[in-house]
């Protein structure tokens, strides 16, 4: 079936735009949300995770202890690598089966770092990114999430550059500072009849 990547850094515009997608019945997988429900109360990631880190990294009503293990990851390679290989493929397989249980004419993966994992993993037909200056991604997320400025940066320093992703890109929605609502909802409309277009040829019988 018929898939687009959507990427772009932290405060890009992802969650924005995958929305407007979804607003116009295109399924949207999104691979944060699944990592955050699997390490949710009752997530099937749980009982992995506090067997490994221990009943400290798990909150009173049974979710990962974020906060906790954020500090513990950040400081802690060996910690950031035994965690992912508890959720990865916990977050693998749910959006596989979410992929594969799709049914508008082609389907949106929202992979916040597809270009540092390496294109070909995430295993979709085309990458869209969604793009602005870094300037407008600090301003936003300070606004979002009450971020004191180094902190974005540091985020935005362990992402990939906006050239590597742009050089990756097959499309992309431009989301900067002049861009409105309006704006990028038409530039949504816009790529979503093409990709409807792209679906109907790849599913055409090859004669
Ligand atoms: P991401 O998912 O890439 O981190 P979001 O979609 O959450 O980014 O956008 C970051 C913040 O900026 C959000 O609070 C969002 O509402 C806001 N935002 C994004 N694009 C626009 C825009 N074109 N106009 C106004 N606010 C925007």
């Amino acid at each position: 079936m018929f898939s687009i990547g959507l990427t772009g850094g932290i405060g890009s515009g992802k969650t924005t735009v995958a929305d407007m997608f979804s607003a116009r019945g295109v399924t949207v997988v999104d691979a944060d949300l699944i990592a955050h429900q699997i390490t949710a109360p009752g997530g099937v990631a749980m009982p992995l995770i506090e067997r490994a880190f221990g009943p400290d990294f798990v909150t009173a009503d049974g979710a990962m202890d974020r906060a906790k293990m954020r500090a513990r990851v950040f400081t802690d390679p060996a910690a950031k690598a035994q965690l992912e290989s508890i959720t990865h493929p916990l977050i693998r397989a749910e959006s596989e089966r979410q992929r594969s249980e799709a049914r508008s004419a082609y389907h949106i993966v929202v992979v916040p770092l597809l270009i540092e994992a390496g294109e070909r993993a995430s295993k979709v037909d085309r990458i869209l990114v969604v793009d602005c200056p870094v300037e407008t991604q600090i301003e936003r997320v300070i606004q979002r999430n009450g971020f004191p400025r180094e902190q974005v940066l540091a985020i935005i320093a362990r992402q990939a550059t906006r050239e590597a992703r742009l050089a990756a890109a097959n499309d992309v929605v431009v989301n900067d500072s002049a861009a409105t609502l309006q704006t990028l909802q038409r530039e949504v409309d816009l790529l979503h009849a093409r990709y409807i277009e792209m679906a109907a040829a790849e599913s055409k019988p090859h004669t």
